[in-house]
């Protein structure tokens, strides 16, 4: 990764503007909004002390929520900029706007190592569409450009590309911030030449979703381990009865040509020997978009090849989970996506659990480098309180699996290079 980082910067007196990721979980009680998580703003917290003890004037940008252009109360980061104070100790200045005069008074009064929080920049909707004269606003407080919102750099917004654009034509410097630089360092230079074995679990809801990925690591991997409803698309894939399992008929061909690439590359590619399957029975209450609950039950473990007519297939057998869990705990490198089941049931969260203990021993015994790719695997391995365990979890959803398909994000491109 060539790119430059905060380390490489000179920010003394300068202002920096930094895009964050702070679209914290927020809930209202008792008429206020209260933050229900701090992960993200905590993540930011190594890049801010660089810059404050180096003496930047730090302008931080950021979204919550989906607001769509509106001033929406309930989306205003204040009570951010009050949880990021309390963190750090230190008064942390805000305003409630993300340009104009406002913005830029405040922006100049800045002292060195001071830092400020601007409004929700989606406030406006010049932010999603890239709008040049919105940039051209929000670059007018900026010196020099930091992005440590990894999660937000696969969309070319204002605040991710257009005002690195404009800085960068400036002939100022477009830096990573460190969380920023440890997301590409992880899910880039360390899966581009691994130590092998090289293991990737993949599972979640959709083979759509992940084929770009799974083909994109067919090129790279030793063994690719798949669980999830993805698998039975895979199942259909080697015409098998899957009965009333989730599944992408329309990616059965798709399936097939990457059963047939992982033979062609040699690459050992595992589908679950056997699977938790339960019956789905539709009930007469409605969920928030007015479709009737279906509840799961009588679970069992079905060893058979085949899943019958009514029941539905909802996390990987325990054959399946040992068998995993030998080839996880063997490899040297190890990159994992989407669960195995449905494990926001406790009832069908055995296999993910599995793959994350796994994935831990891997770690702890074998020295391997384990990288959970963002998004459902993260929430499993906090749920089993088993997230500091691991080499690296990165903080992207989105932006974690297209960088992984080899993409380019955006607001990775817009950074100067080295
Ligand atoms: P993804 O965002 O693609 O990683 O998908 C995560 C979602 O896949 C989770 O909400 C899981 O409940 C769901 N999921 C995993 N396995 C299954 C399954 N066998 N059937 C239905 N949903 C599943």
């Amino acid at each position: 990764m060539a790119k430059l980082t905060v380390n490489d910067l000179d920010v003394k007196g300068k202002r920096v503007f930094m895009r964050v990721d702070y679209n914290v979980p927020m809930e209202e009680k008792e008429g206020q909004m209260v933050i229900n998580d701090i992960t993200r703003i905590s993540a930011t917290l190594p890049t801010l002390e660089l810059l404050t003890k180096k003496g930047a004037r730090i302008i931080l940008t950021a979204h919550l929520g989906r607001p769509k252009g509106k001033r929406e109360p309930s989306m205003s980061l204040k009570p951010v900029a009050d949880k990021l104070s309390e963190m750090i100790s230190r008064p942390v200045q805000f305003v409630d706007d993300c340009i104009g005069e406002k913005v830029e008074a405040a922006a100049n009064a800045l002292q060195n190592g001071e830092i400020l929080l601007l409004e929700n920049v989606r406030f406006y909707a010049e932010e999603e569409a890239n709008d040049p004269a919105f940039a051209e606003k929000l670059a007018k407080v900026a010196d020099i450009y930091v992005n440590d919102a990894f999660g937000a750099a696969h969309r070319a917004h204002a605040s991710t590309e257009g005002v690195a654009r404009l800085v960068a034509q400036r002939g100022g410097q477009c830096a990573a911030g460190l969380l920023m630089e440890r997301e590409l360092k992880y899910l880039g230079d360390e899966l581009s030449n691994p130590a092998r074995p090289f293991v990737v679990i993949l599972g979640g809801a959709k083979v759509s979703d992940k084929i770009k990925v799974i083909d994109t690591l067919l090129d790279k991997a030793d063994t690719i381990l798949i669980g999830g409803a993805m698998a039975y698309t895979f199942k259909l894939a080697q015409g098998l009865k899957v009965g009333k399992s989730l599944v992408e008929p329309d990616m059965v061909d798709t399936a097939k040509a990457a059963l047939e690439k992982a033979k062609q590359r040699n690459v050992q590619f595992l589908l679950p020997s056997d699977n938790v399957v339960a019956t789905p029975v539709k009930t007469d209450r409605l969920n928030k978009k007015g479709k009737p609950v279906i509840e799961l039950h009588d679970h069992r473990v079905n060893g058979e090849p085949n899943i019958p007519e009514n029941e539905e297939g909802v996390d990987i057998g325990p054959d399946t989970a040992k068998k995993y869990s030998e080839v996880i705990s063997s490899a040297k490198t190890v990159l994992w996506n989407g669960p195995m089941g449905i494990f926001e049931d406790p009832r069908f969260a055995e296999g993910t659990f599995a793959v994350a203990n796994a994935v831990v021993q891997a770690t702890e015994k074998n020295g391997a480098k384990t990288i959970i790719g963002g998004g459902d695997s993260v929430k499993a391995m906090n749920k089993a309180k088993l997230g500091d365990k691991v080499t690296f979890m990165s903080t992207g959803g989105g932006a974690s699996l297209e960088f992984l398909e080899g993409a380019v994000l955006p607001g990775v491109a817009a950074l100067s290079e080295k």
